[in-house]
């Protein structure tokens, strides 16, 4: 019987496991099939406080996993896909072991949000990406496209012009939600161009990526633009499948979760990007993270007391 199982090993879910070893939970984390969660996708961490320099989204992981670990926190390789929460013990189903646990901590974070459209699922790995430090060395000296219009459209936008010969940013819209310094740094690159209100309508090709067939959304012109791949970054889908029927969601899919990270069920607590559809950041998972396992301590020492 654990104290407390948190699920995910993303900046909330590690952040997590450093309180609740510190607090003397003996926590154990299953990392989830994507160890480490989004920031292993992502090249470069410029914001995160204490890393003037940046970090890269790989190191961060191990920094975040070697502090837990030192505090005792057990890491176990693993992917949940059941759980019963409504009852004392909770009972979670992995597919390598079960697990009781008096207290749950969810950081199952999010992923990509795909296009939808004919073509992507099927070119996967042969051109359509979600992850631009993956898959961008791959296509040096070759036209790409990114979709999107956000922070991580032109941050892995820029970082695919040290590979590509030309970036196409691809926008629904003629305004960038991404942050300035952002904009700035990509309307400067000389290898980014943009197309404007526009969507990816199909993508390409038989073997591989040929190209997109885009639709813009203001003339209704439809016609054929020749790239060698295409990274998608519209946002993201949160990770609540299991939990459906029992942890209260909103519409969106995201766990609702009160300012102590608490769900509807007692016990049981979100943090990081399963919770937070707006700020989703490093920081503001770890943040989160660190306030759910605080929240699991008390819970605990009142269903001791
Ligand atoms: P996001 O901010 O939600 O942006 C998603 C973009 O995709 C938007 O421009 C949106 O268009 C577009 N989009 C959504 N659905 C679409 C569809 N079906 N077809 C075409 N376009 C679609 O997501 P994000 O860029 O992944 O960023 C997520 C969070 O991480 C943000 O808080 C961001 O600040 C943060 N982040 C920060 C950094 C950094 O600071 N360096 C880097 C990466 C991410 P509309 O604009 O028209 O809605």
């Amino acid at each position: 019987m654990e104290n407390v199982v948190i699920l995910g090993s993303g900046p909330a879910g590690l952040s997590a496991a450093i309180y609740a070893a510190r607090a003397h939970l003996d926590p154990i984390v299953i990392t989830g099939d994507t160890q480490g969660g989004q920031v292993t996708i992502t090249n470069e961490i410029e914001n995160y406080p204490g890393f003037p320099k940046g970090v890269g989204g790989l190191e961060m992981y191990q920094l975040f996993r070697e502090q837990a670990e030192r505090f005792g926190a057990r890491i176990v390789i693993d992917h949940v896909e059941a759980a019963e929460l409504r009852q004392q013990p909770m009972l979670l189903r992995a597919r390598e072991a079960e697990y009781e646990t008096k207290s749950l901590i969810i950081a199952t974070g999010s992923n990509p949000r795909r296009l939808g459209v004919p073509g992507e699922d099927e070119m996967i790995g042969k051109g359509v990406s979600y992850c631009a430090t993956c898959d961008g060395f791959f296509y040096q000296d070759r036209p790409v496209a990114v979709v999107g219009g956000g922070d991580s459209a032109l941050d892995e936008g820029l970082f695919l012009t040290r590979f590509a010969s030309k970036v196409t940013i691809i926008h629904r819209r003629d305004k960038l939600r991404a942050s300035k310094i952002l904009q700035n740094r990509a309307f400067k690159n000389p290898k980014i161009e943009f197309i404007w209100d526009t969507v990816v309508e199909r993508v390409l090709g038989e073997d591989e990526v040929t190209g997109l067939r885009l639709k813009n959304v203001k003339t209704g012109e439809v016609y054929d633009f020749p790239v060698d791949a295409v990274f998608v970054f519209i946002g993201h889908i949160p990770n609540t499948a299991i939990f459906e029927g029992q942890v209260e969601l909103d519409q969106q899919g995201y766990i609702v979760t009160d300012r102590r990270m608490r769900t509807n069920i007692s016990g049981v607590f979100a943090c990081g990007d399963v919770q937070d559809p707006v700020y989703r950041q490093a920081i503001t998972a770890a943040g989160t993270g660190a306030i759910a396992a605080m929240e699991a301590e008390k819970y605990l020492a009142e269903l001791e007391g």
